[in-house]
């Protein structure tokens, strides 16, 4: 089903090489086509992610600013404690001291720092759409995530897992995952370059936030249980089929280069 809704914005582009030797295709594939292979044959091999693990959309956005430079498990410990404390609303984390909220979130690691962020990220709704987070993600996609990059202590990834997961906007995130894999699979040139690989899948996917939410989430469950900064596991890996393409000259992906 996937397959045919591939953009064909470039159709005659194709990433080089033959990924498709291993799977049985003859004819190179379009970079649409390769994505949605490789999206199929993810979601067929672990099924939905059913993310973001979070209970509402002001959960998420705590979420995203807890996770920075940090794994889930800490972020979930630290949630557990505001959750406990009854401060998982605007409200409570409007009044709560920057000090008691550090202390919340600890667990998360860099916690004044990211008790700063939050509390930052208050002032910003608050102030700008009157603590409505329904208003905000009314404005457009491109004006709403300019103005989340200028709130102290959102980036880029931050800002794009705001949108997609408690806004359901379309624009796709872009984690160190995302960056090895698709430098392994000779589909980058391997620099973490995060808007070069942003629009790799914004301008040749569908804007679905359902494929851009289960692709991302799929891409990280890879990440951490094959895709190892260290030894990957490609054996046993889902993406194992792909990865011969990875041994591609450099040549070949000039073209990726050429159409980013
Ligand atoms: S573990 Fe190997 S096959 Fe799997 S994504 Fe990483 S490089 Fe590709």
């Amino acid at each position: 089903m996937l397959a045919s809704q591939a953009t064909s914005a470039n159709p005659n582009d194709t990433i080089g090489g033959d990924p498709t030797a291993k799977v049985g295709a003859s004819a190179p594939m379009t970079v649409p086509e390769t994505l949605i292979l490789y999206f199929e044959t993810l979601s067929r091999s672990l099924g939905p992610m059913r993310w973001w693990p979070a209970r509402t959309p002001f959960e998420v956005i705590v979420g995203a600013i807890l996770t920075q430079n940090t794994s889930w498990s800490n972020v979930e410990r630290a949630i557990a404690n505001l959750r406990r404390g009854n401060v998982i609303t605007l409200r409570a984390m409007e009044r709560i001291s920057a000090q008691r909220l550090a202390q919340l979130i600890r667990p998360s690691g860099y916690f004044r720092q990211k008790a700063k962020k939050l509390k930052a990220f208050t002032r910003f709704l608050r102030r700008d759409f009157g603590g409505s987070l329904p208003r905000m993600f009314r404005t457009p996609t491109g004006v709403l995530r300019e103005r989340l990059l200028q709130v102290h202590g959102i980036g880029r990834e931050t800002a794009d897992s705001i949108l997609l997961y408690a806004g359901g906007h379309p624009t796709f995130v872009v984690d160190a995952y995302t960056h090895r894999i698709l430098a392994r699979h000779g589909l980058s040139d391997g620099k973490p370059d995060y808007e070069r690989v942003r629009a790799l899948f914004e301008r040749h996917l569908p804007q679905d936030v359902k494929l851009y939410n289960e692709f991302h989430a799929l891409l990280v469950n890879v990440g951490k249980n094959w895709c190892r900064p260290r030894e990957p596991r490609c054996h046993n890996c889902p993406l194992g089929p792909f990865i011969a393409f990875a041994a591609q000259p450099k040549s070949r992906l000039a073209e990726v280069e050429s159409i980013l």
